[in-house]
């Protein structure tokens, strides 16, 4: 599998992103978030 694979936060385009300050070739978007089913935590505020 592929390692440090983000997903844009906006168009949620799958992109390798390896260094901070990187722009989404799509659409220009900065957010990132990092493509992890694995790490599922849900925090309830019971
Ligand atoms: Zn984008």
């Amino acid at each position: 599998m592929s390692t440090g694979e983000y997903r844009c936060a906006k168009c949620n385009e799958p992109q390798n992103v390896n260094s901070l300050g990187l722009q989404c070739e799509k659409c220009g978007y900065k957010i990132f978030l990092k493509d992890r089913p694995v790490d599922k935590k849900v925090y309830s505020t019971d």
